[in-house]
């Protein structure tokens, strides 16, 4: 990878880019985004016929385009990227790369990856040795605590697919890739051999590691951990943070993009460096918002008022250290996993955001180790629960909770069921509030 590229996105995102004020980044968006635009308008075919009317006079105002999602991106992937790379060639390749775990083979000098979703529903996304590189100087910027010049051993614990992540040697910074396929007893020796200074993982693999510190199975003592690819719950926070004894970090990132990241108080914040954000609120009262994205320095896949399908909740006080970029209390989950409920007195239907649920749960017993709730249907919640003390009480309380917020919607209450807690971290992303409800898998197409 080319060390100078990263260097140079390295220094611009942590010494250049620094911005006092909102109104300052916003005029700094708005140039980066023409910039970007005209680009875009000239070699994309997809988003010049789009953006048709709005091209002659485009002022760096984004707002009044219309969106896309991944469908629409994976529908028009041929005239959209600008490598002329063709969508079934992509396909194929990500996918051989994923079963022989080699994901060095490229496309036209361009790296490709699936993004994870039930088969026949995962984006492919595209992204040159440039912008691998860029990506690489901006997270550094972002994550690494004291600056470049220090020896770090980065332990990586990543579902792979696709080659941005492997390891790269980078003079005093070494990167190594767990492949969470692998033995957990493989992965605790190279842990106690490793020594790293910095963790990254899904909050699921954190917690392993937690549990494996705590019965003395591995003995590591990192400078900084990250939790990254899976909604971070407040309970597996909290747990991973004692044993530590330290502030576990964040990083917002997607195939679609490095949307977020936490700064040194903890606060998650967007990229708005690189990241214009637009928020479609579900409850503006509550600040929970699905994200509108336009990434002004991706290229190959323009990726331009692309809908996420997540959800966002906005934070309501300003954080102490001083940054314009968006604050975010937390990433709630996806659209995919709202709860729904029937109302008592109609047909309509009424939407239980995932922080409801993580709220019921957290507040009926603090007794709970770890939980998993899932909506089989409107009215069947299946909720596994492993407790530290009596079951059976647990379990009422928790069933009281749930009743009690069924209620203040005047809901239909559902039957709760209460199953044993089995899960254990794989390659799967692991949720712990889940719907499996068809009325929230439109998508599934692809
Ligand atoms: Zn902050």
């Amino acid at each position: 990878m080319n060390k100078i590229e990263i260097m140079k996105h390295y220094f611009k995102t942590k010494y250049l880019r620094k911005f006092k004020t909102r109104k300052q980044l916003e005029h700094y968006q708005k140039i980066q985004i023409k910039r970007h635009m005209a680009f875009v308008f000239k070699h994309s075919a997809f988003y010049r016929e789009f953006y048709q009317a709005k091209i002659t006079h485009f002022d760096g105002n984004l707002e009044h385009l219309p969106i896309i999602s991944k469908r629409e991106m994976m529908e028009n992937f041929n005239t959209l990227n600008t490598a002329n790379i063709n969508k079934d060639q992509a396909y194929h390749l990500a996918l051989e790369a994923e079963k022989t775990r080699d994901f060095s083979p490229k496309l036209n000098g361009i790296s490709m990856g699936l993004s994870s979703g039930t088969s026949g529903n995962r984006g492919i996304f595209l992204i040159s040795d440039k912008e691998s590189a860029k990506w690489v100087g901006t997270v550094l910027a972002k994550l690494l605590p004291g600056h470049l010049f220090e020896h770090h051993k980065i332990a990586f614990f990543l579902r792979a697919n696709n080659n941005l992540y492997s390891s790269t040697e980078n003079g005093r910074i070494t990167f190594h890739y767990f492949d969470l396929l692998d033995e957990f007893i493989a992965h605790q020796k190279k842990l106690n051999d490793l020594q790293p200074t910095i963790i990254i993982g899904p909050p699921s693999f954190l917690r392993l590691l937690a549990e494996w510190q705590e019965q003395k199975i591995i003995n590591v003592s990192p400078s900084k951990i990250v939790s990254v690819a899976e909604v971070l719950e407040d309970i597996d926070k909290y747990y991973i943070e004692k044993i530590y004894n330290q502030k576990l970090h964040q990083v917002y990132q997607s195939t679609e993009g490095f949307l977020a990241a936490t700064c040194s108080h903890g606060t998650l914040h967007m990229n708005e460096d690189i990241v214009m954000i637009h928020k479609e609120y579900l409850d503006e009262e509550k600040g929970i918002f699905v994200p509108i994205i336009s990434d002004f320095t991706r290229t190959t896949q323009p990726i331009i008022r692309y809908r996420l399908n997540d959800i966002l909740i906005e934070s309501k006080a300003p954080c102490p250290c001083g940054s314009p970029f968006l604050a975010l209390q937390r990433i709630d989950g996806r659209c995919d996993d709202l709860f729904l409920g029937l109302k008592n007195t109609s047909t309509d239907r009424c939407t239980l955001f995932p922080d409801f649920i993580r709220r019921a749960i957290m507040f009926a017993s603090d007794k709970i180790v770890e939980y998993k709730v899932i909506q089989v249907d409107m009215l069947k919640i299946n909720i596994h629960l492993k407790v530290n003390g009596q079951l059976e009480e647990v379990k009422e309380e928790v069933r009281a909770e749930m009743v009690k917020l069924w209620k203040s919607y005047e809901l239909i209450i559902p039957s709760f069921s209460f199953l044993p807690y089995d899960l254990k971290p794989s390659d799967r992303k692991l949720k712990r509030i889940e719907s499996l409800l068809k009325e929230n898998h439109h998508d599934q197409n692809v």
